[in-house]
């Protein structure tokens, strides 16, 4: 790779810098520590609002041209954004001054509106897709999250009911305030972010726990899995571990999810064609999700016999070949500023491609990786299912 990669001192957040000598843009993920796993349950879809309003107020801020887009997951919320090089101060401004004017509340009400209206559109889309609700519900089950509070209960329509005081009552949530991941990909050198890293320090004194605000960490409201009527969902959490082990936590999904792997198995032993899947960033897991389309109740019964009778297993030589691959992959994440950004942001979380490894993560490791998801796996539509319905 191109550049060098350092860890700033810091207590609270870790603070990633890589130092990449001529290139044109710098690129900033901060991460916060507040999803929608922190929703009150009386005002969900607070977290994805905060988000949108988040990304709206950097972008009206900043006066250098700035690409940028936000993400909220179960327990995080990302802010990826990238500027040219020269512009790299104002955008840490930016960053550390948005969060500031969210918490007081300083938001226009038109701006409010017109992101309430974006996200109902977009909820529009997320209902419209029963694959990908279903998959977050398994996700939610599998990882035994509340997550489908957001699916729930946040319907469309509902977002412009969220009050000023839901957003700052949000916004004064620790997690909210200071990032608990940045990483920067700048032609700077790592020395000249070192005050950032104090900057983006959460104060000692200052520490709340999410949980501890009135609402949160309640269950949310259960429905059913889109679909179930006509198909056997698996969810498979993967643990999240620590960056030495993001590689191979990626191939073991990729693995579960291939074309000769041991889902794609179950259903040929059934006789039903695996519909493939996707892999759901959750709590402290990623979760593999996946589908088998059934015609009669003999295969429902048949597919929850063939997932307790296998392992979770595949060939050596097919993880071998997977993992072939990855040193040409670590070349592909390296390609720009933002793209490296993202790869260090996933491989810091404990999933994703490594920029610095060589060598490639053993068999053994994957396997075991698969092995052990399996054994958490759940089933919704088959018998005997192993977890009860939402
Ligand atoms: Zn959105």
């Amino acid at each position: 790779m191109n550049g060098e990669i350092f860890q700033l001192p810091g207590e609270g957040g870790s603070a990633i810098v890589v130092h990449r000598p001529g290139s044109p843009t710098t690129s900033v993920i901060a991460t916060y520590a507040l999803g929608f796993g922190h929703d009150p349950t009386d005002a969900p879809g607070v977290a994805h609002l905060y988000e949108h309003l988040y990304l709206a107020t950097l972008r009206a801020i900043m006066t250098a041209p700035i690409v940028a887009q936000a993400q909220t997951h179960a327990d995080t919320m990302s802010v990826s954004a990238t500027v040219l090089a020269e512009a790299d101060r104002e955008l840490v401004t930016a960053l550390t001054t948005t969060p500031q004017m969210l918490a007081e509340g300083t938001i226009d009400d038109d701006v409010r509106l017109r992101e309430c209206r974006a996200i109902d559109v977009e909820l529009s889309e997320w209902f419209g897709n029963p694959l990908l609700v279903a998959g977050h519900k398994l996700a939610a089950l599998a990882t035994r999250r509340p997550q489908p509070a957001r699916f729930d209960e946040c319907r469309i329509g509902t977002s412009s009911t969220i009050a000023t005081q839901d957003l700052q009552t949000h916004a004064a949530l620790q997690g909210a305030a200071f990032p608990e991941r940045i990483v920067i990909v700048s032609p700077r050198p790592a020395e000249e972010w070192l005050l950032l890293a104090q900057v983006m320090r959460p104060p000692a004194s200052a520490v709340v726990p999410a949980t501890s605000h009135i609402g949160c960490g309640r269950l949310g409201s259960r429905g059913g899995v889109p679909g179930a009527d006509s198909r056997v969902y698996i969810g498979i959490p993967l643990h999240l571990s620590n960056p030495e082990k993001a590689e191979a936590v990626q191939l073991a999904a990729q693995m579960l999810l291939h074309g000769q792997g041991p889902l794609a198995e179950v259903g040929d032993r059934v006789g039903v064609r695996f519909r493939g899947g996707s892999v759901v960033p959750t709590a402290g897991c990623v979760v593999v999700t996946g589908s088998w389309v059934i015609e009669n109740s003999r295969q429902r019964e048949a597919i929850g016999v063939a997932v307790s009778q296998l392992r979770g297993q595949i060939s050596p030589a097919l993880i071998t070949a997977q993992a072939s691959l990855v040193p040409e992959r670590r070349c592909a994440v390296a390609a720009t500023s933002a793209t490296l950004a993202t790869a260090i942001d996933d491989w810091q979380s404990g999933y994703g491609i490594s920029p610095t490894a060589v060598g490639t993560p053993s068999v053994d490791e994957i396997d075991y990786i698969m092995c052990a998801g399996w054994k958490r796996s759940v089933l919704v539509g088959a018998h005997p299912a192993r977890s009860g319905p939402f």
